[in-house]
């Protein structure tokens, strides 16, 4: 399977905050039997190469963990109206104004998705006030085309407290180097992170890496509080699927261009990023040649928000592949940044080891 091929499969998985099932089941299934493969009891799946564990051990190399998020953003459903239309709450953050009128999958009790689509009173039924003023979630409803509540439950077989997702196709233009999507926020963190694991050459380095899909990322960070206390990592690297901002910045706003290259965030809502592995990283993605882009924001958080907090503190770095409207239906991104991500992250896992790790 080619790097494209797994980012299709990851990203068409519907595995919104919870219920990341077929997201862990892919990646299982991609990384086969020269890895252990280990879940917890709220989803977080945990990565190691077999072969390299007694050697690990024995050598005492320190650990670097390597993470990304397998849930993406999403829906509840919340009640059943008498109609037979579907009310809903997010999973994660959206703009109410980039919801209406798109198509989403529900997954009912027997495990079967149904097509639906997220409605608002149409225009014909509308107050002239009503039109001028934005919808918000309170006021949409899924519909699957049922007409009572009692064919949603009976026929349809979905009850409260379904998994919601948007309901998109993955497609490839080889010709433009573009990709689009759902879920590339994070699916192309954890594309880059099994590629990662999957080619670096354990023996060769002076760290043990453990990859690390974690759970519920978009709810409050919620599976890698738990992941980070089992890995106990002395640093660690986050890969997102990070939002764009060349299409409404100007050009001296722009930390996250397509086709720029993976971005180094210095700052977040949720991280002050470890200056030292950040100065660390862009070293080796100048001597390399690896484009990059560097972040400076006033807003966004990623797990590494709650690794960096653990212990003693873990020096922790996010690498980032932009990707435009995250936290929307359709995401756009290019396969040049993902390859630079893989390629730069693997750069910094060969250079790493316990004296430059003691420096941080
Ligand atoms: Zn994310």
């Amino acid at each position: 399977m080619n790097s494209v091929e797994i980012i299709e499969q990851l990203s068409n998985a519907p595995g919104v905050s919870g219920f990341e099932d077929e997201v862990i089941h892919a990646a299982g299934k991609y990384m086969g039997p020269a890895f252990s493969l280990e879940e917890d009891r709220i989803r977080n799946l945990f990565i190691h190469r077999t072969a390299c564990e007694c050697i690990a051990s024995q050598k005492n190399l320190p650990k670097v963990m390597l993470d990304a998020h397998s849930d993406e953003v999403g829906f509840m459903i919340q009640s059943v109206n008498t109609s037979g239309t579907l009310k809903f709450l997010p999973l994660g953050g959206w703009n109410p104004q980039s919801i209406s009128a798109h198509a989403v999958k529900i997954r009912n009790t027997k495990g079967k998705w149904i097509k639906g689509v997220v409605a608002s009173k149409p225009t014909h039924f509308m107050t002239p006030d009503e039109i001028k003023k934005p919808v918000n979630i309170a006021g949409m409803v899924i519909d699957i085309g049922a007409t009572s509540k009692k064919e949603v439950t009976e026929k349809f077989n979905i009850r409260i407290g379904a998994p919601v997702v948007p309901d998109v196709v993955f497609s490839y233009d080889s010709e433009n180097d573009l990709i689009f999507g759902k879920a590339f926020d994070d699916r192309l963190g954890c594309a880059a992170l099994l590629e990662i694991m999957k080619s670096h050459v354990q023996n060769d380095m002076a760290v043990d890496v453990v990859g690390v899909l974690s759970s519920q990322e978009e709810l409050g960070l919620r599976g890698a509080n738990i992941s980070v206390k089992k890995t106990n990592p002395d640093v660690a690297i986050v890969l997102e699927g990070t939002p764009a901002d060349d299409t409404f910045n100007t050009n001296d706003f722009i930390q996250a261009g397509l086709r720029k290259g993976p971005q180094i965030r210095h700052m977040d809502k949720s991280v002050l990023a470890n200056p030292r592995f950040v100065k660390f990283a862009i070293d080796i993605a100048e001597k390399n040649k690896i484009p990059f882009q560097e972040a400076v924001r006033s807003s966004g958080g990623t797990n590494a928000g709650v690794i960096n907090l653990h212990d003693r503190s873990v020096p922790t770095i996010t690498l980032g592949i932009p990707v435009r409207y995250i936290h929307s239906h359709h995401g756009i991104a290019t396969m040049t940044d993902f390859t630079n991500t893989v390629k730069w992250c693997k750069q910094i896992l060969k250079n790493l080891n316990r004296d430059i790790i003691e420096g941080f």
